[in-house]
């Protein structure tokens, strides 16, 4: 027998290969996920920051204009997982500071990623955790989270299914820890018009089949900035509960994934245009 609590403490899994999943919505039909006081399930949550955080300066003007756009939380990579070992690496801990900082400067909550168990002393003081797309499937960490109470933000492995993403969830569900939110960021296809593939049917498929919010990455998935605001709005319809949306003041200098960071003003009409679609589909026509 499976048990889902109300207070998201489960225990003794049984589920087996082709038994219930703590995901699935047999067990309930929406859950809401609370970091540090923000509501995600309920509403559009916005996340919004740089890809990395390069200085202490750099991130604390950002996260003022993300909160003046309207964002509930802030992003920021520290630890970065680099295609190449030449590329820009993050400041790892003093990036962490940094955010910090800004959560102190801004009083939004902070999501940050983490690469590995072993860094998670440097994340005691992260409102939420991320797990990207090349580490989805790295299931040590995964159980690791699982034992832990903090939010987890896990994003789709860029080769998963969504079925697999589903199932990367049940790693953390199963360990204890049922504070998790899905991100779709898309996947890896023949299709190279943009950076990934983002299958809107991917959202709509995870929202009928789990209680947990789902948030969507239009940044990595489109890969240019001139398209996000529509892949966000498209995710929006799809059902997504949540958006994170990298953002920098400076994109064309970014020192990672600088063609696809909106600047602060196109936030704020993303994010008004966003809620106003949410909005309108949670009300009966
Ligand atoms: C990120 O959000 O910083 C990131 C690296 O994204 P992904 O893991 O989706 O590539
Ligand atoms: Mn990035």
């Amino acid at each position: 027998m499976i048990k889902l609590y109300d207070n998201y403490v489960f225990i003794s899994q049984e589920g087996g290969e082709s038994g219930e999943r703590l995901y699935s919505k047999k067990f309930r039909e929406k859950s809401v996920v609370d970091v540090s006081g923000l509501r995600i399930g309920e509403g559009l949550v916005v996340a919004a920051g740089p890809c990395s955080v390069e200085n202490e300066a750099m991130i604390l003007d950002i996260a003022r204009s993300v909160k003046a756009a309207g964002a509930d939380m802030i992003r920021g990579g520290a630890f970065k997982p680099r295609t190449s070992p030449y590329s820009f690496q993050g400041l790892a801990e003093k990036g962490i500071e940094y955010l910090v900082e800004a959560r102190e400067e801004t009083g939004l909550p902070i999501v940050t990623e983490i690469m590995n168990p072993e860094y998670y002393r440097y994340f005691d003081r992260v409102d939420m955790l991320q797990v990207g797309s090349r580490n989805a499937q790295n299931f040590d960490l995964l159980r690791f989270l699982g034992k832990q109470k903090k939010p987890v933000l896990l994003k789709n492995g860029m080769g998963n299914t969504a079925r697999e993403w589903l199932e990367t969830a049940e790693y953390i569900l199963s360990g204890g820890n049922g504070n998790v939110v899905l991100c779709y960021r898309g996947v890896r296809g023949i299709e190279n018009s943009t950076r990934f593939t983002m299958n809107v049917g991917s959202i709509i498929y995870a929202k009928s089949e789990t209680h947990l919010p789902i948030c969507a990455d239009p940044s990595h998935a489109s890969g240019r900035r001139d398209f996000v605001e529509s892949m966000a709005l498209a995710s929006v319809a799809a059902g997504a509960d949540m958006l994170e949306i990298e953002v920098h003041n400076d994109p064309d200098n970014a020192l990672s994934d600088s063609e696809q960071q909106i600047r602060p003003v196109d936030l704020k009409r993303i994010i008004e245009k966003a809620r106003a679609l949410k909005d309108l589909l949670s009300h009966e026509i």
